[in-house]
């Protein structure tokens, strides 16, 4: 159990449908902490750099081509496993397949224009959030009035 922060991408099909408020309400309503948020067209050297683990893969020029065919909203969030929380909140990569209740699996039908992005470990987090909010001072150090009645502090946040 630790205070994490992970990215999330609303991508350009969340964009085009007016998904966003739908989306980004989920995860505050689910409690994390909103530190940041950001709309932008985004250079494809973005997301070259964002997936460069996925370089050598085939669908990788597809997949930045997408990218920034649209804006995307990028969020910085925070909580308790906050990482392990927003991809269970997201579902499996095809859409068409994530489990109902999941975000994919909620309002998406295709296996690559599938909504949303999430980090998938503390040091893909720190990288992505470098990326998409390289300067520190556009994360937001604040502190909802709502935090003791969404932890038990004693237990969760000591
Ligand atoms: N993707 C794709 N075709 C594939 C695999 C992935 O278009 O065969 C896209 C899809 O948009 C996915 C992204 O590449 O979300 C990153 O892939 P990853 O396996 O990391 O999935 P995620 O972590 O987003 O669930
Ligand atoms: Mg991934």
């Amino acid at each position: 159990m630790a205070v994490q922060r992970t990215l999330v991408l609303l991508k350009p099909d969340a964009v085009q449908r007016g998904l966003v408020g739908a989306i980004l309400s989920r995860f505050e309503s689910k409690g994390l902490k909103l530190l940041g948020l950001k709309l932008r067209q985004f250079e494809p050297s973005v997301f070259e750099a964002h997936y460069e683990p996925h370089k050598s893969k085939p669908f990788y020029p597809g997949l930045v081509k997408y990218m920034t065919s649209a804006p995307v909203v990028a969020l910085a969030l925070e909580g308790v496993d906050a990482i392990e929380v927003v991809r269970n909140m997201m579902g499996a990569t095809n859409s068409r397949k994530a489990a109902p209740g999941t975000i994919r699996g909620d309002l998406g039908m295709s296996f690559s224009s599938n909504l949303v992005h999430g980090s998938d470990s503390p040091e893909s987090a720190q990288r992505e959030l470098a990326l998409f909010f390289g300067d520190a001072r556009e994360l937001v150090n604040w502190s909802p009035v709502a935090t003791p009645w969404i932890y038990n502090v004693a237990e969760e946040l000591a």
